[in-house]
Protein backbone atom coordinates (compact mmCIF):
# COMPACT_ATOMS: atom_id res chain seq x y z
CA UNK A 1 0.00 0.00 0.00
CA UNK A 2 1.23 3.43 -1.06
CA UNK A 3 1.79 5.77 1.90
CA UNK A 4 -1.37 8.16 2.91
CA UNK A 5 -0.64 11.67 4.66
CA UNK A 6 -4.04 13.14 6.48
CA UNK A 7 -4.87 16.65 6.93
CA UNK A 8 -6.72 19.07 9.51
CA UNK A 9 -8.72 21.92 7.45
CA UNK A 10 -9.79 23.90 10.09
CA UNK A 11 -11.74 26.30 8.49
CA UNK A 12 -14.09 29.26 9.72
CA UNK A 13 -17.08 27.48 8.64
CA UNK A 14 -15.96 23.97 9.33
CA UNK A 15 -13.36 21.55 9.75
CA UNK A 16 -12.43 18.87 7.62
CA UNK A 17 -9.87 15.80 7.89
CA UNK A 18 -8.73 14.42 4.48
CA UNK A 19 -6.46 11.08 4.08
CA UNK A 20 -4.37 11.57 0.63
CA UNK A 21 -2.18 8.69 -1.25
CA UNK A 22 1.32 9.99 -1.04
CA UNK A 23 2.11 8.76 -4.26
CA UNK A 24 -0.89 9.65 -6.68
CA UNK A 25 -2.59 13.03 -4.51
CA UNK A 26 -6.01 10.91 -4.45
CA UNK A 27 -8.15 11.71 -1.76
CA UNK A 28 -8.85 8.19 0.24
CA UNK A 29 -10.91 9.21 2.76
CA UNK A 30 -12.37 12.31 4.45
CA UNK A 31 -15.24 13.31 7.24
CA UNK A 32 -16.22 16.88 7.98
CA UNK A 33 -18.30 18.71 10.95
CA UNK A 34 -19.78 22.29 10.99
CA UNK A 35 -18.76 24.94 13.31
CA UNK A 36 -20.80 27.35 14.98
CA UNK A 37 -20.08 30.91 15.27
CA UNK A 38 -21.31 33.25 17.62
CA UNK A 39 -22.01 37.04 17.18
CA UNK A 40 -22.79 38.60 20.88
CA UNK A 41 -22.67 41.64 19.14
CA UNK A 42 -22.78 44.05 16.25
CA UNK A 43 -19.69 43.21 14.80
CA UNK A 44 -18.94 40.42 16.54
CA UNK A 45 -17.80 37.12 15.26
CA UNK A 46 -16.06 33.85 17.72
CA UNK A 47 -16.17 30.26 18.12
CA UNK A 48 -15.43 28.24 20.55
CA UNK A 49 -11.65 26.65 20.81
CA UNK A 50 -13.52 23.37 22.67
CA UNK A 51 -15.72 22.95 19.93
CA UNK A 52 -13.22 23.52 17.09
CA UNK A 53 -10.94 20.65 19.24
CA UNK A 54 -14.07 18.42 19.44
CA UNK A 55 -14.49 18.91 15.81
CA UNK A 56 -10.70 17.71 14.97
CA UNK A 57 -11.19 14.93 17.56
CA UNK A 58 -14.61 13.48 15.73
CA UNK A 59 -13.40 14.16 11.92
CA UNK A 60 -9.78 12.28 12.68
CA UNK A 61 -11.76 8.98 14.58
CA UNK A 62 -14.46 9.16 12.09
CA UNK A 63 -12.07 9.03 9.20
CA UNK A 64 -10.37 6.43 10.47
CA UNK A 65 -13.20 4.35 11.01
CA UNK A 66 -14.03 5.04 7.94
CA UNK A 67 -10.68 3.80 6.15
CA UNK A 68 -11.09 1.00 8.56
CA UNK A 69 -14.09 -0.09 6.73
CA UNK A 70 -12.22 0.29 3.36
CA UNK A 71 -9.77 -2.45 5.01
CA UNK A 72 -6.82 0.30 4.74
CA UNK A 73 -5.05 0.28 7.67
CA UNK A 74 -4.74 3.29 9.50
CA UNK A 75 -0.87 2.84 10.31
CA UNK A 76 -0.53 3.87 6.60
CA UNK A 77 -0.70 7.49 7.71
CA UNK A 78 2.69 8.26 7.79
CA UNK A 79 2.24 12.08 8.54
CA UNK A 80 -0.37 15.00 9.51
CA UNK A 81 -0.64 18.58 8.40
CA UNK A 82 -2.63 21.14 10.11
CA UNK A 83 -4.23 24.30 7.94
CA UNK A 84 -6.50 26.79 9.27
CA UNK A 85 -8.50 29.63 9.07
CA UNK A 86 -5.77 32.51 10.00
CA UNK A 87 -5.66 35.92 12.28
CA UNK A 88 -8.69 33.97 14.29
CA UNK A 89 -6.45 34.57 18.26
CA UNK A 90 -6.93 32.45 20.89
CA UNK A 91 -5.56 32.80 24.41
CA UNK A 92 -5.21 29.67 26.41
CA UNK A 93 -3.93 28.59 30.26
CA UNK A 94 -0.62 26.50 30.02
CA UNK A 95 -1.28 24.77 33.38
CA UNK A 96 -4.79 23.51 32.52
CA UNK A 97 -5.23 23.31 29.35
CA UNK A 98 -8.57 25.34 28.92
CA UNK A 99 -9.38 28.41 26.61
CA UNK A 100 -9.44 31.80 28.65
CA UNK A 101 -11.74 33.29 25.92
CA UNK A 102 -13.54 32.47 22.53
CA UNK A 103 -11.38 32.60 19.55
CA UNK A 104 -11.91 36.22 18.15
CA UNK A 105 -12.36 35.23 14.33
CA UNK A 106 -10.66 37.20 11.82
CA UNK A 107 -14.34 39.14 9.93
CA UNK A 108 -14.91 40.26 14.04
CA UNK A 109 -15.09 44.29 14.17
CA UNK A 110 -14.90 44.88 17.29
CA UNK A 111 -11.43 46.53 17.57
CA UNK A 112 -12.65 49.28 15.22
CA UNK A 113 -12.17 52.17 17.63
CA UNK A 114 -8.70 50.98 18.43
CA UNK A 115 -7.62 50.73 14.70
CA UNK A 116 -9.45 54.20 14.56
CA UNK A 117 -7.39 55.53 17.11
CA UNK A 118 -3.77 53.51 16.08
CA UNK A 119 -4.39 54.96 12.71
CA UNK A 120 -5.54 58.91 14.19
CA UNK A 121 -1.81 58.48 15.75
CA UNK A 122 0.21 57.00 13.18
CA UNK A 123 2.24 59.87 11.18
CA UNK A 124 0.12 61.47 8.56
CA UNK A 125 -2.65 59.19 9.24
CA UNK A 126 -1.30 56.86 7.45
CA UNK A 127 -2.66 52.97 7.82
CA UNK A 128 0.33 51.38 6.03
CA UNK A 129 2.82 52.65 8.46
CA UNK A 130 3.93 49.38 9.44
CA UNK A 131 3.61 48.09 6.17
CA UNK A 132 7.13 48.32 5.38
CA UNK A 133 7.90 45.56 7.86
CA UNK A 134 4.59 43.30 7.94
CA UNK A 135 3.00 43.81 4.56
CA UNK A 136 -0.35 44.78 6.29
CA UNK A 137 -1.96 48.00 7.00
CA UNK A 138 -3.30 48.31 10.10
CA UNK A 139 -6.89 46.58 10.14
CA UNK A 140 -9.35 44.81 12.44
CA UNK A 141 -8.24 41.87 10.57
CA UNK A 142 -4.94 40.97 11.93
CA UNK A 143 -4.32 39.73 14.82
CA UNK A 144 -2.30 41.93 17.06
CA UNK A 145 -5.26 44.53 17.63
CA UNK A 146 -7.47 41.18 19.01
CA UNK A 147 -4.84 39.95 21.08
CA UNK A 148 -5.05 43.64 22.68
CA UNK A 149 -8.10 43.64 23.13
CA UNK A 150 -8.13 40.50 24.97
CA UNK A 151 -5.36 41.65 27.39
CA UNK A 152 -7.19 44.72 27.87
CA UNK A 153 -10.69 43.08 28.23
CA UNK A 154 -11.21 40.16 29.41
CA UNK A 155 -9.94 39.41 33.66
CA UNK A 156 -8.95 35.96 33.14
CA UNK A 157 -6.75 36.66 29.90
CA UNK A 158 -4.93 39.45 31.77
CA UNK A 159 -4.70 37.41 35.18
CA UNK A 160 -3.02 34.16 33.25
CA UNK A 161 -0.72 36.89 32.01
CA UNK A 162 0.55 38.35 34.80
CA UNK A 163 1.07 35.06 36.61
CA UNK A 164 2.56 33.60 33.41
CA UNK A 165 0.39 31.00 32.18
CA UNK A 166 -1.32 32.43 29.32
CA UNK A 167 -0.16 31.27 25.74
CA UNK A 168 -1.33 33.01 22.96
CA UNK A 169 -1.84 31.66 19.55
CA UNK A 170 -3.77 31.32 16.26
CA UNK A 171 -5.76 28.55 15.40
CA UNK A 172 -3.09 26.50 14.23
CA UNK A 173 -1.01 27.02 17.75
CA UNK A 174 -4.37 26.04 19.19
CA UNK A 175 -4.39 22.66 17.31
CA UNK A 176 -1.03 21.61 17.40
CA UNK A 177 -0.50 22.58 20.92
CA UNK A 178 -3.89 20.79 22.14
CA UNK A 179 -2.75 17.31 19.75
CA UNK A 180 0.70 16.97 21.17
CA UNK A 181 0.15 16.77 24.56
CA UNK A 182 -1.66 20.15 25.87
CA UNK A 183 -0.68 21.04 29.34
CA UNK A 184 1.51 18.29 29.18
CA UNK A 185 4.44 19.58 26.87
CA UNK A 186 2.55 20.43 23.94
CA UNK A 187 4.50 22.12 21.39
CA UNK A 188 3.67 26.28 21.25
CA UNK A 189 4.61 26.73 17.72
CA UNK A 190 3.26 28.45 14.51
CA UNK A 191 4.73 28.60 10.84
CA UNK A 192 5.61 31.59 9.69
CA UNK A 193 2.32 32.04 6.88
CA UNK A 194 0.25 32.19 9.98
CA UNK A 195 2.68 34.24 11.85
CA UNK A 196 2.88 37.02 9.13
CA UNK A 197 -1.38 37.83 9.49
CA UNK A 198 -0.38 38.70 13.19
CA UNK A 199 1.19 42.34 12.64
CA UNK A 200 3.70 41.12 15.22
CA UNK A 201 5.80 39.70 12.67
CA UNK A 202 8.53 40.91 10.71
CA UNK A 203 8.66 39.51 7.36
CA UNK A 204 12.24 40.38 6.35
CA UNK A 205 13.71 39.35 9.69
CA UNK A 206 11.45 36.09 9.91
CA UNK A 207 10.74 36.49 13.36
CA UNK A 208 8.35 38.69 15.73
CA UNK A 209 9.64 41.93 15.72
CA UNK A 210 10.76 43.69 19.73
CA UNK A 211 9.30 47.21 17.84
CA UNK A 212 5.86 45.49 16.63
CA UNK A 213 5.09 44.11 20.02
CA UNK A 214 6.03 47.23 21.56
CA UNK A 215 3.70 49.31 19.25
CA UNK A 216 1.05 46.70 19.99
CA UNK A 217 1.80 46.38 23.97
CA UNK A 218 2.26 43.01 23.34
CA UNK A 219 4.47 40.85 25.63
CA UNK A 220 6.55 38.73 23.94
CA UNK A 221 7.00 35.76 25.97
CA UNK A 222 3.28 34.37 25.22
CA UNK A 223 3.90 34.15 21.79
CA UNK A 224 4.78 30.97 19.78
CA UNK A 225 8.06 30.07 18.25
CA UNK A 226 7.68 30.25 14.70
CA UNK A 227 9.15 27.25 12.64
CA UNK A 228 8.73 26.55 8.50
CA UNK A 229 6.16 25.33 7.32
CA UNK A 230 7.15 21.80 6.82
CA UNK A 231 9.19 20.14 9.79
CA UNK A 232 8.30 17.80 12.54
CA UNK A 233 6.65 19.86 15.54
CA UNK A 234 5.40 16.91 17.27
CA UNK A 235 3.52 13.78 18.04
CA UNK A 236 -0.22 13.08 18.16
CA UNK A 237 -0.21 11.64 21.71
CA UNK A 238 -3.82 10.16 22.04
CA UNK A 239 -6.25 8.52 19.67
CA UNK A 240 -5.99 6.36 16.84
CA UNK A 241 -3.14 8.55 15.00
CA UNK A 242 -1.04 7.85 18.46
CA UNK A 243 2.60 8.24 17.49
CA UNK A 244 1.97 9.69 14.07
CA UNK A 245 4.28 13.34 13.57
CA UNK A 246 2.29 16.19 12.95
CA UNK A 247 4.99 17.94 9.99
CA UNK A 248 3.00 20.18 7.94
CA UNK A 249 1.52 23.77 8.81
CA UNK A 250 0.53 26.56 6.33
CA UNK A 251 -2.61 29.19 7.11
CA UNK A 252 -5.26 27.70 4.54
CA UNK A 253 -4.71 30.46 1.15
CA UNK A 254 -1.06 29.38 1.60
CA UNK A 255 -2.07 25.61 1.28
CA UNK A 256 -4.15 26.81 -1.27
CA UNK A 257 -1.08 28.03 -3.71
CA UNK A 258 0.96 24.91 -2.83
CA UNK A 259 -2.39 22.30 -3.09
CA UNK A 260 -2.78 24.34 -6.63
CA UNK A 261 1.41 23.92 -6.75
CA UNK A 262 1.70 27.63 -7.77
CA UNK A 263 5.22 26.82 -6.82
CA UNK A 264 6.89 29.45 -9.50
CA UNK A 265 6.49 33.16 -9.34
CA UNK A 266 3.73 34.64 -11.48
CA UNK A 267 1.57 32.43 -10.54
CA UNK A 268 -1.92 32.46 -8.65
CA UNK A 269 -5.03 30.86 -7.12
CA UNK A 270 -8.44 31.97 -5.87
CA UNK A 271 -10.08 30.75 -3.14
CA UNK A 272 -13.47 30.42 -2.70
CA UNK A 273 -15.05 30.03 1.01
CA UNK A 274 -15.72 32.33 3.95
CA UNK A 275 -13.76 34.78 2.22
CA UNK A 276 -12.46 34.92 -1.12
CA UNK A 277 -8.10 35.27 -1.27
CA UNK A 278 -5.96 35.51 -4.24
CA UNK A 279 -2.70 35.24 -4.16
CA UNK A 280 -0.07 34.94 -6.29
CA UNK A 281 3.46 34.33 -6.05
CA UNK A 282 6.09 36.63 -6.06
CA UNK A 283 9.14 34.17 -5.69
CA UNK A 284 11.59 34.80 -2.46
CA UNK A 285 11.28 38.92 -2.44
CA UNK A 286 8.16 40.15 -0.75
CA UNK A 287 6.60 43.18 -3.13
CA UNK A 288 4.76 46.09 -1.65
CA UNK A 289 2.09 46.74 -3.56
CA UNK A 290 0.21 50.00 -4.84
CA UNK A 291 -3.01 49.55 -5.25
CA UNK A 292 -4.08 48.36 -1.63
CA UNK A 293 -2.77 44.29 -1.74
CA UNK A 294 -1.05 42.31 1.23
CA UNK A 295 2.24 41.23 0.97
CA UNK A 296 2.42 38.25 2.74
CA UNK A 297 4.86 35.10 3.32
CA UNK A 298 3.05 32.48 1.27
CA UNK A 299 5.44 28.80 2.92
CA UNK A 300 8.69 27.97 3.72
CA UNK A 301 9.32 24.08 2.80
CA UNK A 302 11.71 23.40 5.09
CA UNK A 303 13.65 24.62 7.78
CA UNK A 304 16.73 25.02 5.16
CA UNK A 305 14.22 26.20 2.24
CA UNK A 306 14.02 29.87 1.78
CA UNK A 307 10.59 31.82 2.65
CA UNK A 308 8.60 32.18 -0.30
CA UNK A 309 6.29 35.58 -0.59
CA UNK A 310 2.56 36.37 -2.33
CA UNK A 311 0.78 38.89 -3.05
CA UNK A 312 -2.59 38.93 -1.86
CA UNK A 313 -6.22 40.68 -2.44
CA UNK A 314 -8.26 39.56 0.67
CA UNK A 315 -12.02 40.05 0.39
CA UNK A 316 -13.80 39.41 3.70
CA UNK A 317 -17.58 38.24 2.64
CA UNK A 318 -17.59 35.70 -0.30
CA UNK A 319 -19.47 32.61 0.80
CA UNK A 320 -20.33 34.16 4.12
CA UNK A 321 -23.44 36.07 2.25
CA UNK A 322 -25.06 32.78 0.71
CA UNK A 323 -24.88 31.92 4.64
CA UNK A 324 -26.46 34.98 5.59
CA UNK A 325 -29.09 34.29 3.24
CA UNK A 326 -29.52 31.16 4.75
CA UNK A 327 -29.04 31.76 8.23
CA UNK A 328 -30.10 35.38 8.47
CA UNK A 329 -32.91 35.54 5.58
CA UNK A 330 -34.09 31.87 5.35
CA UNK A 331 -33.56 32.09 2.16
CA UNK A 332 -32.60 28.76 1.43
CA UNK A 333 -31.81 25.40 3.54
CA UNK A 334 -28.16 24.81 2.44
CA UNK A 335 -25.71 27.05 0.80
CA UNK A 336 -26.13 25.03 -2.60
CA UNK A 337 -29.49 25.89 -3.28
CA UNK A 338 -28.42 29.39 -3.79
CA UNK A 339 -27.76 28.05 -7.70
CA UNK A 340 -30.83 26.51 -8.50
CA UNK A 341 -32.75 29.67 -7.58
CA UNK A 342 -30.09 32.45 -9.19
CA UNK A 343 -30.07 30.32 -11.96
CA UNK A 344 -34.03 30.73 -12.09
CA UNK A 345 -33.10 34.51 -12.49
CA UNK A 346 -30.40 34.19 -14.56
CA UNK A 347 -29.81 37.61 -14.12
CA UNK A 348 -29.49 40.10 -11.37
CA UNK A 349 -32.11 42.38 -13.44
CA UNK A 350 -30.20 45.61 -12.30
CA UNK A 351 -30.05 44.79 -8.53
CA UNK A 352 -26.22 44.82 -7.09
CA UNK A 353 -25.48 43.55 -3.48
CA UNK A 354 -22.70 44.99 -1.51
CA UNK A 355 -22.01 42.70 1.58
CA UNK A 356 -19.48 44.82 3.26
CA UNK A 357 -21.19 42.92 6.65
CA UNK A 358 -16.99 43.41 7.90
CA UNK A 359 -16.48 46.47 6.22
CA UNK A 360 -14.19 46.38 2.78
CA UNK A 361 -11.11 44.62 2.79
CA UNK A 362 -8.46 44.62 -0.68
CA UNK A 363 -8.51 46.85 -2.09
CA UNK A 364 -10.36 49.42 -0.24
CA UNK A 365 -9.67 48.99 3.71
CA UNK A 366 -12.31 50.38 4.69
CA UNK A 367 -13.68 49.18 7.54
CA UNK A 368 -16.86 51.79 8.15
CA UNK A 369 -18.37 50.45 4.91
CA UNK A 370 -21.58 48.55 5.34
CA UNK A 371 -23.74 46.22 3.25
CA UNK A 372 -26.29 47.58 0.91
CA UNK A 373 -28.82 46.32 -1.65
CA UNK A 374 -29.35 48.80 -4.51
CA UNK A 375 -31.16 48.81 -7.96
CA UNK A 376 -34.19 47.53 -6.48
CA UNK A 377 -38.05 47.31 -8.31
CA UNK A 378 -40.99 46.01 -7.71
CA UNK A 379 -40.08 43.12 -10.36
CA UNK A 380 -37.00 42.36 -7.94
CA UNK A 381 -37.47 38.89 -6.68
CA UNK A 382 -35.44 36.78 -3.91
CA UNK A 383 -33.94 35.03 -7.53
CA UNK A 384 -32.38 38.22 -8.50
CA UNK A 385 -31.36 38.38 -4.87
CA UNK A 386 -29.69 35.15 -4.81
CA UNK A 387 -27.81 35.81 -8.56
CA UNK A 388 -26.46 39.54 -7.50
CA UNK A 389 -25.45 37.86 -4.09
CA UNK A 390 -23.16 35.76 -6.03
CA UNK A 391 -22.52 38.45 -8.98
CA UNK A 392 -20.86 40.14 -5.63
CA UNK A 393 -18.56 37.63 -5.06
CA UNK A 394 -17.41 38.08 -8.84
CA UNK A 395 -17.57 41.23 -8.87
CA UNK A 396 -14.51 41.72 -5.70
CA UNK A 397 -12.47 39.18 -7.44
CA UNK A 398 -12.41 41.54 -10.32
CA UNK A 399 -11.82 44.40 -7.97
CA UNK A 400 -8.72 41.75 -6.49
CA UNK A 401 -7.38 40.99 -10.40
CA UNK A 402 -7.14 44.05 -11.62
CA UNK A 403 -5.31 45.45 -8.73
CA UNK A 404 -2.72 42.71 -8.92
CA UNK A 405 -2.55 42.72 -12.74
CA UNK A 406 -1.58 46.68 -12.40
CA UNK A 407 0.83 45.59 -9.46
CA UNK A 408 3.00 42.92 -11.79
CA UNK A 409 2.40 44.10 -15.10
CA UNK A 410 1.90 41.25 -16.15
CA UNK A 411 -1.91 40.52 -16.30
CA UNK A 412 -2.73 36.73 -15.51
CA UNK A 413 -4.31 34.87 -18.56
CA UNK A 414 -6.46 32.45 -16.25
CA UNK A 415 -7.85 32.16 -12.66
CA UNK A 416 -6.95 29.07 -10.85
CA UNK A 417 -9.55 28.62 -8.21
CA UNK A 418 -10.90 26.38 -5.76
CA UNK A 419 -12.70 26.22 -2.26
CA UNK A 420 -16.22 25.26 -1.08
CA UNK A 421 -18.25 27.67 -3.06
CA UNK A 422 -16.50 26.41 -6.57
CA UNK A 423 -19.03 23.54 -6.38
CA UNK A 424 -21.39 26.03 -7.76
CA UNK A 425 -20.72 26.02 -11.49
CA UNK A 426 -23.02 29.10 -11.72
CA UNK A 427 -20.84 31.00 -10.27
CA UNK A 428 -17.83 29.75 -12.01
CA UNK A 429 -19.24 30.70 -15.20
CA UNK A 430 -20.27 33.89 -13.58
CA UNK A 431 -16.87 34.50 -12.80
CA UNK A 432 -15.15 33.56 -16.08
CA UNK A 433 -17.79 36.61 -17.77
CA UNK A 434 -16.78 39.04 -15.22
CA UNK A 435 -13.44 38.36 -15.38
CA UNK A 436 -13.02 38.10 -19.26
CA UNK A 437 -10.09 35.01 -18.47
CA UNK A 438 -11.00 31.44 -18.53
CA UNK A 439 -11.88 30.19 -15.08
CA UNK A 440 -10.43 26.51 -14.01
CA UNK A 441 -11.25 24.20 -11.30
CA UNK A 442 -9.37 21.32 -10.03
CA UNK A 443 -11.44 18.32 -10.35
CA UNK A 444 -10.36 17.71 -6.54
CA UNK A 445 -11.42 20.69 -4.90
CA UNK A 446 -9.76 20.04 -1.68
CA UNK A 447 -6.54 21.78 -2.57
CA UNK A 448 -6.10 23.32 0.47
CA UNK A 449 -5.97 20.44 2.73
CA UNK A 450 -3.78 19.15 -0.27
CA UNK A 451 -1.53 21.59 0.02
CA UNK A 452 -0.71 20.52 3.82
CA UNK A 453 -0.65 17.46 3.47
CA UNK A 454 2.23 17.95 0.74
CA UNK A 455 3.84 20.27 3.15
CA UNK A 456 3.72 17.25 5.68
CA UNK A 457 4.74 14.48 3.46
CA UNK A 458 7.74 16.10 2.42
CA UNK A 459 8.88 16.98 5.81
CA UNK A 460 12.40 16.21 6.94
CA UNK A 461 12.38 12.80 8.44
CA UNK A 462 8.95 11.84 6.88
CA UNK A 463 9.62 11.96 3.16
CA UNK A 464 6.73 10.55 1.40
CA UNK A 465 6.05 13.37 -0.72
CA UNK A 466 8.44 14.55 -3.28
CA UNK A 467 7.98 18.22 -4.18
CA UNK A 468 10.26 17.99 -6.97
CA UNK A 469 8.69 19.87 -10.05
CA UNK A 470 8.82 16.44 -12.28
CA UNK A 471 6.99 14.79 -9.53
CA UNK A 472 4.36 16.61 -8.61
CA UNK A 473 0.95 14.69 -8.85
CA UNK A 474 -1.45 15.11 -12.18
CA UNK A 475 -4.55 16.57 -11.45
CA UNK A 476 -7.37 16.67 -13.64
CA UNK A 477 -9.62 20.21 -13.94
CA UNK A 478 -12.66 21.61 -15.60
CA UNK A 479 -12.66 25.07 -17.82
CA UNK A 480 -14.93 27.83 -17.81
CA UNK A 481 -14.74 29.93 -20.75
CA UNK A 482 -16.11 33.97 -20.78
CA UNK A 483 -19.73 33.62 -22.75
CA UNK A 484 -20.15 37.17 -23.06
CA UNK A 485 -19.17 39.66 -24.66
CA UNK A 486 -16.45 41.97 -22.71
CA UNK A 487 -18.80 45.46 -23.06
CA UNK A 488 -21.42 43.77 -21.01
CA UNK A 489 -18.86 42.42 -18.69
CA UNK A 490 -17.53 46.05 -18.47
CA UNK A 491 -20.93 47.72 -18.30
CA UNK A 492 -22.22 45.42 -15.21
CA UNK A 493 -18.58 45.84 -13.46
CA UNK A 494 -18.79 49.94 -13.52
CA UNK A 495 -22.58 49.32 -11.61
CA UNK A 496 -21.17 47.30 -9.34
CA UNK A 497 -18.32 50.13 -8.54
CA UNK A 498 -21.00 53.21 -7.99
CA UNK A 499 -22.43 50.91 -5.88
CA UNK A 500 -19.49 50.38 -3.54
CA UNK A 501 -19.07 53.51 -3.22
CA UNK A 502 -23.01 53.90 -1.95
CA UNK A 503 -21.39 51.11 0.71
CA UNK A 504 -17.92 53.34 1.56
CA UNK A 505 -19.88 56.60 1.74
CA UNK A 506 -23.86 55.01 2.78
CA UNK A 507 -23.88 57.49 5.91
CA UNK A 508 -23.07 60.51 4.51
P1 LIG B 1 -14.10 27.93 4.87
O1 LIG B 1 -12.81 27.27 4.44
O2 LIG B 1 -14.01 29.42 4.97
O3 LIG B 1 -14.69 27.29 6.08
P2 LIG B 1 -15.37 26.48 2.68
O4 LIG B 1 -14.34 26.40 1.62
O5 LIG B 1 -15.70 25.27 3.44
O6 LIG B 1 -15.13 27.72 3.66
O7 LIG B 1 -16.72 27.01 1.97
C1 LIG B 1 -17.86 27.20 2.73
C2 LIG B 1 -18.54 28.49 2.30
O8 LIG B 1 -18.96 28.34 0.94
C3 LIG B 1 -19.78 28.76 3.13
O9 LIG B 1 -19.79 30.15 3.43
C4 LIG B 1 -20.95 28.41 2.22
O10 LIG B 1 -22.03 29.32 2.41
C5 LIG B 1 -20.37 28.56 0.82
N1 LIG B 1 -20.88 27.54 -0.13
C6 LIG B 1 -20.73 26.21 -0.03
N2 LIG B 1 -21.30 25.59 -1.09
C7 LIG B 1 -21.83 26.56 -1.87
C8 LIG B 1 -22.54 26.58 -3.13
N3 LIG B 1 -22.82 25.46 -3.80
N4 LIG B 1 -22.90 27.79 -3.64
C9 LIG B 1 -22.60 28.93 -2.98
N5 LIG B 1 -21.93 28.98 -1.81
C10 LIG B 1 -21.55 27.81 -1.26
Amino acid sequence: MDPLVAAIDQGTSSTRFLVFNAKTAELISHHQVEINQSFPKEGWVEEDPREIMQSVHECIERTCEKLCKLNIDVSNIKAVGVTNQRETTLVWDKDTGEPLYNAIVWLDLRTQSTVERLINKAPGRNKNHLRHKTGLPISTYFSAVKLRWLLDNVDEVHEAFLSQRAMFGTVDSWIIWCLTGGKNGGAHCTDVSNASRTMLFNIHTMDWDPELCRYFDIPMEILPSVRSSSEIYGWMKSGSLAGVPISGCLGDQSAALVGQMCFNEGQAKNTYGTGCFLLRNTGTKPVISDHGLLTTVAYKLGKDEPARYALEGSVAIAGAVVRWLKDNMGMVQSSSEIEKLAAAAGTSYGCYFVPAFSGLYAPYWEPSARGIICGLTQFTNRNHLAFAALEAVCFQTREILDAMNQDSGVPLTQLNVDGGMTSNRLLMQLQADILCIPVVRPTMSETTALGVAMAAGAAEGVGVWSLSPGQLPHVTSERYEPQINPEESEYRFARWKKAVQKAMNWET
